[in-house]
């Protein structure tokens, strides 16, 4: 049986994987005296070494006890858990470990552990377990996301997550992933199947609640922001989650806020602003619960999307504003241009009636200026008080016997038999048109 960890003076150590001849004797000789023992019953250990186990602790006549058995195969199914994970996961791990165990040095309200350790009896098990005061908390670690479209592993994820809410834990997840899909027009974020189960609601969270809460009440919230809210009533509910990555040798988790809306494929979330980078000792600083945040950061963070929504919201007034005055000048040109054309209508009226005048004055037998049925009405109208039933007999009756494109010979008619009512037009056209047959 291969146990790697052992207890001095109630520390845990953990034996290195690889080791020289030497160091393994040296290992040998302290485990002659008594040096280490079993975490579970304290039972001595003595020390072995195999070409493919390594170097390695076992209960002496290779009986290990129960505990020690349990955490054995706790750890093989948790190796299992963690095989598709890549390198980084080791390190952030241990990072995580080692931040959380400081902290519970100085404080003994937190207790820490691995998880398959700690809780050797779950079925799948947290990469780091915390206790703080009588809450628990399930860190888990996830690399090697790369689509947003991995199925498997987001439903994976998300059934975890709901098995360590059921055994009474809070489940928070670092996910590496290097790129968020991002639809900046419409302040969008459209988030991976699992996030939106594992999305974290920390206190931090819960102050943009109450911020939103104001923000919103400008009904016009989410048009400044172009963004298409999936439902009138939307319910104000901030999330944040943890992505990591390494930057400039660090590695580093950034905080992205946003609130939850579409429930249904894609799920798009309205974003809020770009979050921020802060190290992994801020991110697990522990104050009642995880902080996952940084004050001064988190206070910027803020700023930035109110003077961003107030800017928003001034250009959109300002860009209404400026349509409503170009609505109006189109209205005004029209409206002018309107005018300018009855009055150069008026005015060619006028010129015909006068040059009719004239033509009659001198008694001159020339073809009129008549161009069309309108000028025909309107010239019989100022000369005989063209009624509108006599209107509509000229139209219905004679114009279709005449021709509708001969209305000038009908004034010609009636110039030439000088005729002073409509009665004596239609004696007139009558015998023109009987006549013509
Ligand atoms: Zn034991």
């Amino acid at each position: 049986m291969r146990e790697a960890l052992h207890v001095i003076d109630n520390e845990l150590y953990r034996l290195p994987y690889s080791a020289t001849k030497e160091e393994v004797n040296n290992f040998k000789k302290l485990a002659d005296k008594d040096l280490f023992q079993c975490p579970h019953c304290k039972a001595k250990l003595i020390v072995k070494y195999g070409d493919t186990k390594g170097i390695y602790f076992s209960h002496q006549h290779s009986e290990a006890c129960e505990e020690s058995r349990k955490i054995d195969q706790a750890e093989n199914r948790y190796n299992r858990q963690i095989e598709r994970e890549t390198k980084i996961h080791n390190t952030i791990q241990a990072i995580l470990y080692d931040e959380i165990s400081n902290q519970a040095k100085n404080n003994t309200m937190i207790k820490v552990g691995y998880g398959y350790r700690a809780k050797p009896d779950l079925k799948e098990f947290p990469d780091i377990w915390v206790k703080v005061a009588d809450r628990e908390f399930a860190l888990s670690v996830i690399t090697n996301v790369n689509s947003l479209v991995d199925n498997k592993l987001s439903n994976t994820i998300s059934k975890r997550h709901q098995y360590f809410l059921e055994q009474g834990m809070e489940p928070i997840w670092f996910v590496e992933k290097k790129e968020q899909a991002i639809e900046r027009e419409k302040n969008s974020i459209v988030l991976w199947d699992a996030e939106l189960t594992i999305a974290a609601k920390t206190n931090q969270d819960r102050e943009w609640d109450s911020l939103l809460a104001s923000l919103m009440k400008d009904t016009m919230f989410f048009k400044y922001f172009n963004y298409p809210v999936s439902t009138e009533n939307i319910a104000i509910d901030v999330r944040s989650m943890y992505y990591i990555y390494s930057n400039e040798d660090r590695i580093v988790v950034k905080v992205q806020r946003f609130l939850k809306d579409r429930l249904v494929k894609p799920y798009r979330a309205f974003l809020l602003g770009d979050g921020y980078e802060i190290p992994f000792s801020d991110a697990v600083l522990i104050k009642n619960e995880f902080l996952l945040s940084n004050p001064t950061l988190e206070a910027q963070y803020q700023n930035e999307f109110i003077q961003k929504f107030k800017q928003l919201q001034f250009d959109f007034h300002e860009q209404q504003r400026i349509e409503k005055e170009r609505q109006q000048q189109e209205e005004d040109t029209r409206q002018k241009l309107m005018q300018e054309m009855l009055q150069q209508e008026q005015d060619r009226r006028k010129k015909i009636l006068e040059q009719v005048s004239k033509q009659k004055l001198q008694g001159n037998q020339e073809r009129s200026s008549v161009s069309s049925y309108d000028d025909l009405k309107f010239l019989l109208k100022e000369r005989i008080g063209l009624t509108q039933p006599q209107q509509m007999e000229l139209w219905n009756i004679y114009m279709p016997k005449v021709g509708y494109k001969n209305s000038s010979m009908v004034w010609d008619l009636f110039i030439e038999h000088d005729c002073k009512s409509f009665n004596e037009l239609r004696v007139v056209l009558q015998n023109f048109i009987s006549v013509r047959r």
